[in-house]
């Protein structure tokens, strides 16, 4: 039964029309049957009557005449009619005159008929006729068969008919609606669905009109959100744009500025117009260096150079003069100098180098090459030759020297020393002091 549910609309539609149509001309046609069944029994009944009086009139003469051969002459022909089943005369005293039978089959149906036989007003006897209805029971049968038969065959071909009529008329568009329907569930409505045609004006018309203005809001509904999709989606290509864009400024400005700030921090160490280290640096390196040359129990030399006479050079060939010997020997300085240690401008004309690991021989080493380096720089200004001679001070932390102040003011001492001693040389701590013997350099002096 629930096959018969889940089946499709067609077949529940030719069931149950085959069924109703069936059922009611069938219903109809036992009815008709009966109707007619009753009409044929009436008639049998009324000329069952008639052959009763019919025959109660011929047996009246042969009754009044004795006339029995007759008698038993007509019964015997009457008795042979196909559906009489018995016949039989009696005389006034209701004595039987003639009897006939026929052999009856078991449950056969039958009709019994008396008529009085009449002579002259008086009643003479009486006949009893019972016919048999089998004929008519086989007759009606067969009208039973056949209009049953008639009424399942209409029945069965007006079913198959209005089947396909109603297959056509309704089953076919709704099935038409639920493909469409299908199409459109399947469809990503980039394009206006098909509009489905409009056959009829009953509620399949309006499925129809319903079904055609569903599709096309989701189309619309879709076309505006596939529109809000693109414009967000460019709004935010823009943004993303604006956001690259910034992103790209952003670290081009911090990459000035990390270059700002690397160029503030080396300005802050640096000595401008040398372009050595500056004091500041040179003092928080020395203390850290001095420090940790303790702790490993490494040599470490402190050298401060001053130029000779610089003021006079200064002072008489100019300013300019000057600045261009303090970058001249700036630039030795930083030839000489190895990346593990440090050369600086102190201030003035005055100069300093950190060596890592170099003892006081190593210290004395280098201090000789940067003064061989230094004579050999010339200058000519207002062709004058001029010779630079430096004075330089050694101290290492060696020796009783073990703080950053003792191995400064050793090579302070150191430098001085070399200055009383007459300048242009190379004394390192500690030293013994020397009688002071004159100036060495003379061109170096333009007091001299
Ligand atoms: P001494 O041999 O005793 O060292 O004599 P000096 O003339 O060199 O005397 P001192 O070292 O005290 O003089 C330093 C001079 O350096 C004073 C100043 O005119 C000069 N000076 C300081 N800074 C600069 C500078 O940046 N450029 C120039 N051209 N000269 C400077
Ligand atoms: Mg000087």
């Amino acid at each position: 039964m629930s096959n018969f549910f889940n089946s499709g609309l067609r077949l529940k539609l030719v069931t149950l029309v085959v069924i109703g149509i069936v059922s009611a001309f069938t219903v109809f046609g036992i009815f008709q049957v009966q109707v007619q069944k009753q009409r044929i029994a009436d008639e049998m009944r009324r000329s069952g009557q008639e052959r009763v009086s019919m025959i109660s009139e011929a047996v009246a003469n042969l009754l009044v005449g004795y006339d029995y051969s007759n008698m038993e002459s007509l019964a015997e022909r009457i008795v042979q009619q196909q559906d009489v089943q018995h016949l039989i005369i009696r005389n006034r005293d209701d004595k039987v005159m003639v009897a006939r039978n026929k052999p009856s089959l078991p449950d056969q149906t039958t009709l019994s008929f008396t008529a009085p036989v009449q002579f002259s007003g008086d009643v003479i006897g009486r006949v009893d006729l019972e016919l048999s209805l089998a004929r008519v029971e086989t007759e009606i049968n067969r009208i039973y068969f056949d209009v049953v038969l008639q009424q399942i065959s209409f029945g069965l071909f007006l079913g198959l008919l209005i089947y396909f009529a109603a297959s056509h008329v309704i089953v076919k568009p709704i099935a038409r609606i639920s493909e469409h329907m299908k199409q459109s569930l399947g469809s990503k409505f980039d394009t206006m669905p098909e509009q489905l045609p409009l056959t009829s004006h009953d509620e399949i018309g309006d499925l129809t009109r319903i079904f055609n203005n569903l599709n096309r809001k989701i189309f619309e509904v879709q076309q505006q959100l596939r529109d809000k999709i693109d414009l967000a989606g460019s709004a935010l290509m823009k943004t993303n744009e604006q956001l690259q864009q910034r992103s790209m400024e952003l670290e081009l400005r911090s990459q000035d500025l990390e270059k700002a700030l690397d160029l503030v921090e080396k300005l802050a160490v640096t000595d401008s117009l040398t372009d050595l280290r500056n004091r500041r640096y040179f003092d928080d390196n020395l203390a850290a260096s001095f420090a940790r040359a303790q702790r490993f129990n490494e040599p470490l030399s402190l050298i401060l150079v001053d130029i000779d006479y610089f003021k006079n050079i200064n002072d008489t060939y100019g300013h300019a003069a000057g600045d261009t010997i303090l970058q001249a020997l700036a630039n030795i300085f930083k030839s000489r100098t190895r990346e593990t240690d440090i050369c600086a401008r102190l201030g003035g004309d005055e100069f300093a180098f950190l060596l890592y690991r170099a003892n006081r021989e190593d210290g004395l080493a280098f201090a000789e090459g940067l003064l061989a380096k230094a004579h050999q720089l010339k200058f000519t200004f207002h062709e004058q030759p001029i010779e630079i001679g430096l004075s330089i001070g050694i101290a290492c932390n060696w020796d009783d020297i073990h703080s950053i102040e003792a191995i400064y003011g050793a090579a302070d001492e150191a430098m001085y020393e070399a200055k009383r001693r007459g300048r242009n040389q190379v004394v390192a701590y500690p030293f013994d002091i020397q009688p002071y013997s004159g100036l060495k350099s003379a061109k170096i002096n333009p007091k001299a």
